[in-house]
């Protein structure tokens, strides 16, 4: 049973030290860290290192040759088991960035490239585990803080990373910015893409129509098939993107194809699509032509499941012993939490403080959102350890 005296020595040391950690938080906001800036991200790994070493967590660093370094800080608890948390410590924002628009301060919103996505769940993260370090370490499950370097460009060398880190993991918490209304990610989409390839046969389409067998007359019918697959109950979509076919407008086309774009939340909904495309492809609507089909799954989906449920009940619960109110959201954000989910680890994702328009000139953070997501997060993590037998 938590004592309420520790709690209140949790949450004081997190209202005491808010003013440092909004000073961190607008360091690291003032250093641009572009994805392919690899020295401007190891500027932003660099600051995180200090502030672990003053702070007394321990960390590891694996340089990489292309992009910024890894940095997997450990926190020992005394119970088994470990919980990842992780964020990433680059920006879609260009060297020279925080010059134009340093960070700033309006009202009640902080302003900055990156400051939402995601310095702010960096600094969220870094917080609320130093409390836990320092106060509740007897209820603590080991606390993996895992920072990657590019994960805007869509984690090419980070998804082996995050494998790897959260393979043994009870649990991985993402701190991407909580959404506009405050709500925590549950789940978020997959996607394919597919090619379809059709061969035919040509003719002049003038003196020996009959002659020609056409590909483009074949797509054509198996689009408006493929058209039909595509499932609104269950959300599978279904993009045609890119079609092409024929040579000159009096030949019967020899070759056509077509590119095709999936979102899905569940992989078999995928799986069952795909059966069908494969269907079409593989009957010849026009006699004599042939037909292949090519490509898969660029992005598993981060698929609602009873852990994840689980996770969201202990933030939930967590919440409402602030007296907030959180709810959770389906969204297409939030790749690496696809990656920890994929493995069947449950992932919560958009633990951060809450904040918009990222990528944007006018992204944002409410800045009164700051103390109460670290102790939102601090919370669900002790609360998820005191669960563990
Ligand atoms: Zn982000």
């Amino acid at each position: 049973m938590m004592s309420t005296q520790v709690m209140t020595k949790l949450t004081e040391y997190l209202e005491e030290n808010e003013q440092e950690a909004l000073d961190f938080l607008k360091s690291i906001v003032n250093t641009d860290s572009f994805s392919y800036d690899k020295v401007g991200v190891n500027n932003v790994a660099s600051k995180i290192m200090g502030l672990l070493d003053s702070k007394g967590i321990p960390y590891a660093v694996r340089e990489n040759e292309e992009f910024g370094n890894h940095i997997i800080a450990t926190i020992k608890g005394s119970k088994d088991g470990k919980i990842l948390l992780m964020g990433h410590m680059d920006t879609v924002h260009p060297d020279g960035t925080t010059k134009e628009r340093p960070f700033s301060v309006e009202g009640n919103l902080l302003r900055g490239p990156g400051v939402s996505d995601m310095k702010a769940g960096l600094v969220t993260m870094i917080y609320a585990a130093t409390a836990l370090k320092e106060f509740a370490a007897k209820d603590l499950c080991d606390i993996e803080i895992l920072f990657t370097p590019e994960e805007e460009i869509g984690s090419p060398i980070s998804r082996a990373v995050i494998e790897e880190r959260a393979k043994d993991a009870l649990a991985v918490f993402n701190l991407e910015a909580g959404r506009p209304d405050g709500s925590v990610v549950t789940a978020r989409k997959g996607s394919a893409h597919l090619k379809i390839e059709i061969e035919g046969k040509a003719s002049h389409s003038g003196a020996f129509i009959e002659n020609g067998i056409s590909a483009n007359d074949e797509l054509a019918l198996k689009m408006i098939k493929i058209k039909e697959l595509m499932k609104n109950d269950k959300d599978v979509t279904v993009n045609i993107g890119i079609i092409k076919g024929g040579v000159s407008n009096n030949m019967v086309s020899p070759h056509a194809t077509a590119t095709i774009h999936s979102g899905f939340w569940k992989t078999e909904d995928f799986d069952e699509l795909y059966k069908g495309i494969e269907e079409i492809v593989n009957t010849s609507y026009i006699p004599g032509t042939k037909s292949t089909l090519s490509g898969g799954v660029s992005i598993l989906p981060m698929e609602y499941n009873d852990g994840i449920a689980h996770l969201y009940e202990i933030v939930k619960k967590s919440a409402q012993e602030m007296s907030l109110n959180i709810t959770e959201q389906k969204t297409k954000g939030a790749a690496d939490a696809g990656f920890a989910s994929s493995i069947g680890i449950p992932t919560i994702c958009a633990m951060g403080p809450v904040g918009g328009n990222w990528h944007a000139v006018d992204e944002y953070m409410e800045l009164n959102t700051f103390l109460p997501r670290m102790e939102l997060l601090m919370r669900s993590v002790l609360s998820f350890s005191k669960s563990i037998d």
